[in-house]
């Protein structure tokens, strides 16, 4: 079965969004109490040890060096619980938070569960990643002044498709939904989310009920290449830009980041400007995320087995230059989307170890060349005398070793 999201504008009344505020609020003080009760009392070791279901072999003294360095500190005396799993924080909301703050209760009480899931969520992620010798961030405090959201349970949503009213709580009434695809399918999670730019979305996790289709018999193949100003580079040599179709936006978003930086900060006209820096930085937020998924599609549909590096790998090294990190991250969510539109459609989906020597390797002869600084762009194949250009050649690389994984039956 198949997961699927939708996401819709939505259109609350001024009642509606004073209450969603409250329950943003209420459901960003329940995940951060939790967060707090979680890094700060009891000791490292039993931490891990809930996160990794009791396997206490996999935790080592350099893990716990690891969490001494992300500031864990001994708050047990404090008066926080011994435990603080899930089942835990949540019958200590019940029983003494919500208690001691009456205004948990007067907002709905499935988001302020689904926070302490969420946070739940983000820790199982945080280790898992530590496990795999990766150095992710601790789980962060939600900020007021970021996106704000709030979750609730399929089954207790009603949407109406003809009116394009949706109703998640008797206390929130039918909200207006702007609609624009049908769904299919049933409704398992509702997120409710708040941009910084004051815009409201709700998403709609559906699932579709059908089970995947079977492989496709493997005809065209492809091997993804990533750069930092060429977005993708294809096997089949074709160059695509990463850059040049935001740049009109992001020179009109430096316009508007100096006029805000210009006006003083908190009176009317800046909170005005900085409103509108917001509205640019979702503008290209969104036409990145537009881009990325109709290359994806294409991608996906012109090709049977496409082949990608995987960047993220077991001791890859902590990268702290930003251009290449923004890079990372659009070329983590492309790989993502890649993955699922594969899997839906029976393509074949393979990540090749980065370490491959796919940029040194010639593709013509299989000959190993030197270590090449990243300025060398084109080279000759001292052995067989092909000219390479240094990006397409990796992704025939790439190519060719997603073929061979799939011969050997290694995926
Ligand atoms: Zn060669």
């Amino acid at each position: 079965m198949v997961l699927k999201a939708y996401k819709f504008r939505l259109y609350p009344t001024g009642d509606q969004i004073r209450y969603m505020d409250q329950i943003f609020g209420s459901v960003r003080f329940v995940y951060n109490w939790g967060l707090d009760a979680r890094s700060g009392n009891w000791d490292m070791i039993e931490t891990m040890r809930y996160s990794w279901g009791g396997d206490l072999k996999t935790c080592d003294m350099e893990m716990v060096a690891q969490m001494r360095f992300w500031g864990l500190k001994d708050k047990s005396k404090e008066g926080y619980p011994k435990a603080c799993g899930l089942k835990e924080l949540s019958s200590e909301l019940t029983h003494t938070v919500q208690k001691e703050k009456p205004w948990l209760t007067e907002v709905p009480n499935k988001p302020l569960r689904y926070a302490l899931r969420n946070l739940d969520a983000a820790y199982k992620n945080f280790f898992r990643r530590v496990k795999n010798g990766e150095t992710p961030g601790y789980p962060a405090f939600k900020s007021r002044k970021g996106n704000q959201s709030f979750q609730f349970q399929g089954e207790n949503v009603r949407l109406d498709e003809v009116t394009g009213l949706v109703t998640l709580h008797k206390a929130l009434g039918p909200m207006d939904v702007r609609l624009h695809r049908r769904i299919d399918g049933t409704i398992k999670t509702t997120t409710v989310s708040k941009t910084k730019s004051g815009k409201y979305y709700i998403s709609f996790q559906v699932e579709d009920g059908r089970e995947l289709p079977l492989p496709k018999p493997i005809r065209n193949t492809i091997g993804l290449d990533v750069g930092l100003n060429t977005f993708v580079t294809t096997s089949g040599g074709e160059k695509i830009d990463g850059i040049s179709p935001f740049r009109e936006s992001e020179k009109r978003l430096a316009v508007l980041q100096r006029r805000a930086s210009r006006k003083q900060k908190g009176s009317q006209n800046w909170k005005k400007a900085m409103r509108k820096v917001a509205l640019c930085h979702e503008k290209i937020a969104n036409q990145r995320r537009d881009f990325q998924h109709k290359l994806s599609r294409r991608l996906v549909d012109e090709n049977d087995l496409i082949a990608v590096e995987d960047l993220n790998v077991r001791g890859m090294v902590k990268n702290h230059h930003l251009a290449k990190s923004i890079s990372d991250a659009a070329w983590s969510e492309f790989s993502r989307q890649l993955e699922y539109k594969a899997t839906w459609a029976g393509k074949t989906f393979v990540k090749i170890d980065r370490w491959e020597p796919t940029s040194k390797q010639c593709s013509s002869c299989g000959f190993k060349n030197g270590d090449m600084p990243l300025s060398v762009r084109e080279w000759d194949c001292p052995q067989c005398g092909v000219h390479h250009d240094r990006d397409i050649n990796a992704a025939v690389n790439i190519r060719e070793a997603g073929i061979n994984r799939l011969h050997t039956n290694a995926i």
